[in-house]
């Protein structure tokens, strides 16, 4: 089953060592980490590991910069609302890109009613960021620029270091949207002028309802969650102890796994996306001349639908995703491929293949197969049941 799931970007299986790792946190160490007594304290040390190895993983200055969220969602709405309460009234403008994440553009769309200006950066055809009209967009008005890593649909990275630099020039905030890229590329945030990265355990092997936010040394950060003095008064609540201790344990694995399994993973994706322009015609491979996450292949398959295609591959057993898991079965085009120049039928053929761990040369093979002959058979009009 696991090896035929070709979907990690949407969500990964939580590594058997993160199990473990997490296991004795939920009856033996149950104890509130806020507590003084013997209880709470075995909690409290093991949140001060995991926040040190997800510190050390992303080369941050100091582990305070760490603080957990419940996920990236949370990560991201929370960097908005801190820059909306803590901004004067003058700076009340933000950049993004026009292909950012749902959690980053809706809460965009909100501060937009509340008075703000909101300008979309446009992409070019390939996905690479229209810096020429990025840095135009600057004015003595803005407050924040915010920017994925890479994307989610395509894998296409956009240069956080011409961003950073730009923003350094500006003397204006970054935060940066890395939840698809930790586990897949090494991040160095000591001196990269990031000023808030946020990311989600359960994209690199960790659990579900956790997450993290680096905020910086010294960069004011108001938090959106009141009544309790955790995370040093940035994300008050009681902490989700064993889903932090698991985020832990998958920065730990993930550090491992960059030098050893993504090259693998690497391989394998273009092994796959060299294979299919062989086996099957009329096929576009989103971003290949770009700088792409590893494990990422979002592919046209023209004159396809590939919501059905997605159906009849489910039914075969094989699971891929038509794009961002959070809006398949909204039935609209894609988006970031619309910001890309797709037509809406363009987008409307395309498919997201996400490549992970547990994936193996034989499952990519069988994916092929089961491709070119459901492709094929689409194309000559069968009726295909879904
Ligand atoms: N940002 C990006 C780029 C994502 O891909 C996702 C999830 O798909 C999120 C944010 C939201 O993360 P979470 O599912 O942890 O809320």
């Amino acid at each position: 089953m696991i090896s035929q799931y070709f979907d990690y970007n949407s969500t990964t299986p939580v590594a058997e060592e993160v199990i473990q790792a997490m296991a004795p946190f939920w009856v033996e160490n149950f104890g509130n980490p806020s507590s003084l007594h013997q209880p709470g304290r075995a909690p409290a040390q093991a949140i001060k590991k995991a926040r040190r190895r997800l510190a050390e993983l992303l080369v941050a200055e100091d582990e305070k910069e760490i603080l957990f969220t419940s996920c990236g969602t949370e990560s991201n709405n929370a960097v908005f609302r801190s820059v909306f309460d803590l901004s004067q009234k003058e700076h009340r403008k933000i950049l993004v890109s026009s292909v950012e994440h749902s959690s980053v553009l809706q809460v965009c769309a909100e501060l937009e009613k509340k008075g703000w200006e909101i300008e979309a950066i446009p992409v070019h055809p390939n996905g690479e960021l229209n810096w020429e009209v990025f840095e135009k967009a600057f004015d003595e008005n803005t407050a924040l620029i915010s920017l994925m890593m890479a994307n989610n649909e395509t894998g296409i990275c956009f240069d956080i270091q011409r961003a950073a630099e730009i923003a350094r020039n500006r003397n204006v905030l970054l935060h940066v949207d890395a939840v698809q890229v930790v586990g897949k590329l090494p991040i160095t945030l000591k001196n990269s002028g990031i000023h808030f990265l946020s990311l989600s355990a359960h994209k690199f092997y960790g659990p579900k309802g956790v997450g993290a936010l680096y905020v910086r040394q010294n960069v004011p950060f108001r938090s959106s969650m009141i009544g309790g003095r955790q995370e040093r008064g940035r994300r008050a609540g009681t902490e989700n102890v064993a889903g932090i201790v698991g985020l832990g344990a998958a920065a730990e694995l993930a550090r491992k796994d960059l030098e050893t399994k993504m090259p693998e993973i690497e391989s394998l994706r273009n092994l796959f996306e060299d294979q299919l322009a062989d086996q099957i015609e009329h096929i576009f491979v989103y971003g290949k001349s770009r700088k792409r996450i590893p494990n990422t292949s979002n592919i046209r398959f023209q004159g396809v639908d590939g919501e059905t295609l997605m159906y009849s591959l489910d039914k075969q057993g094989i699971s891929v995703s038509g794009g961002s898991a959070c809006m398949s079965g909204a039935h609209e085009p894609s988006h970031v491929l619309k910001a890309m120049g797709c037509t809406d039928a363009e987008a409307k053929s395309s498919i997201r293949f996400s490549f992970g761990r547990y994936t193996t040369k034989e499952s990519v093979q069988q994916l092929l197969q089961v491709l070119k002959n459901t492709v094929q058979r689409f194309r000559t009009g069968e009726k295909i049941s879904t």
